[in-house]
């Protein structure tokens, strides 16, 4: 995984190899990371080289592969991952052997074959962005109050002021998250050639981005979602869960995904609370192999099988950002009915708890600990004094 942002964006340390470009002394350059990963053993990944020259990046990379070709664990398939050769062999001895590896290939490396770079330079040059006035976008902000909404939870700041980065929610209240229609798709298809210079992106949390879209183009662009149920304003709320396909599709699953998150969304959008929790990534895996990445969410949540029954584990407190933080597991899980009700003793534990709006529930756990929301789910009649007794 490659982040080119101070915000990690790529969730690189849960990679078996990250990639942090960073600036220093007028050059360009990589931090990179080993060992990182989710599923059944999650690790974090730890940096082996604080700044990589640009030039060394493939020779380096191949250094890399070939020491965990050279040690990695081919008796045990659930053990052969760079991650578990780095917990095996410690990071110190993987980055010597490493640097021992990489002093025998540089001198072979011929460099990047500078053709092949510059046609991949060329897909990806900036367009020609047209200037545009902001009298449109002002207007419909200040008169539309589902537009204001929807610009102030799922647009982010461009480059360019009369522009922004449009990401459109795959995630509408009650829908399979990440999924798109037919209809949708080709929608999304126009409006990426007709407003958004011909590109759109997918983002690893299962939503469509059109990075560049003049402001002006916003209230028309948004009035298309809507008609096709694509204006959902809920972009890193709640109900923007990644979920797993789970027991609906995965053959590994142990049990259902899709349906707990239908479920979670739209309890929270009938208790209409969604806007004032505010920001939280919650994580749904149908098996230990946390495919939906439960074990970095700030509420994880993991489908298992007990004696036939299925049974939901909650982890709180991680984080797919910059700083990687794997959560840790609150305690006895809960029954397919009991979950959704679990989710709002955490919630409500939180908003009342929490110091002021501006504290997110990721910093609220961070300054109680796990305490008072361990008693809200397993003591759910504590009232709020107890739950901050509990926290000091
Ligand atoms: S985490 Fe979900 S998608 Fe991945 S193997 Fe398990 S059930 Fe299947």
């Amino acid at each position: 995984a490659v982040t080119g942002s101070p915000n990690d964006r790529a969730v690189t340390a849960a990679h078996d190899i990250g990639l942090r470009i960073v600036a220093r002394d007028g050059g360009l350059g990589y931090q990179v990371l080993v060992g990182g990963g989710l599923g059944r053993t999650p690790m974090i990944g730890k940096v082996i080289k604080d700044f990589l020259p640009e030039a060394d990046l493939l020779p380096y990379l191949e250094a890399v592969v070939s020491v965990w070709n050279t040690l990695g664990r081919r008796d045990n398939k659930y053990k052969a991952r760079i991650k578990i050769t780095v917990h095996e062999h410690g990071v110190a001895e993987i980055s010597r052997l490493v640097e021992e590896r990489f002093a025998l290939i540089r001198p072979t490396f011929s460099g990047v074959d500078q053709t092949l770079l510059a046609d991949i330079r060329a897909q990806f040059a900036p367009p020609a962005f047209r200037a545009a006035p902001l009298v449109a976008y002002d207007a419909a902000y200040a008169a539309d109050p589902v537009f204001r909404a929807w610009a102030d939870t799922n647009l982010a700041r461009h480059k360019r002021a009369d522009h922004a980065i449009v990401t459109i929610s795959l995630k509408a209240h009650g829908e399979t998250p990440g999924d798109a229609t037919v209809a949708q798709m080709r929608l999304l298809a126009d409006l990426a050639a007709r407003f958004g210079y011909d590109a759109l992106r997918i983002s690893h949390e299962q939503n469509v981005i059109l990075p560049h879209v003049a402001r002006a183009d916003l209230p028309t662009l948004h009035a298309a979602l809507k008609a096709q149920g694509l204006a959902t304003a809920n972009i890193g709320l709640l109900s923007d869960i990644i979920a797993c396909p789970g027991m609906d599709y995965c053959a590994l699953a142990t049990a259902r995904s899709i349906p707990v998150a239908q479920d979670l969304a739209q309890h929270f959008d009938a208790l209409k609370l969604e806007h004032d929790i505010g920001p939280l990534k919650l994580k749904i895996s149908g098996c230990i192999n946390a495919c939906g990445h439960h074990h970095v969410g700030h509420i994880g949540i993991l489908g298992l099988d007990r004696a036939g029954v299925e049974n939901y584990q909650i982890t709180l407190g991680g984080d797919h950002g910059t700083d990687l933080a794997l959560g840790g597991r609150t305690g006895p899980g809960f029954s397919y009915d009991e979950i959704v009700p679990a989710i709002e003793r955490i919630l409500r534990c939180y908003l009342a708890l929490r110091e002021s709006r501006e504290e997110t529930f990721l910093e609220a756990f961070h300054r109680l600990g796990l305490a008072p929301f361990k008693a809200a789910l397993y003591e759910p009649l504590a009232p709020a004094k107890e739950l901050i007794h509990a926290a000091e």
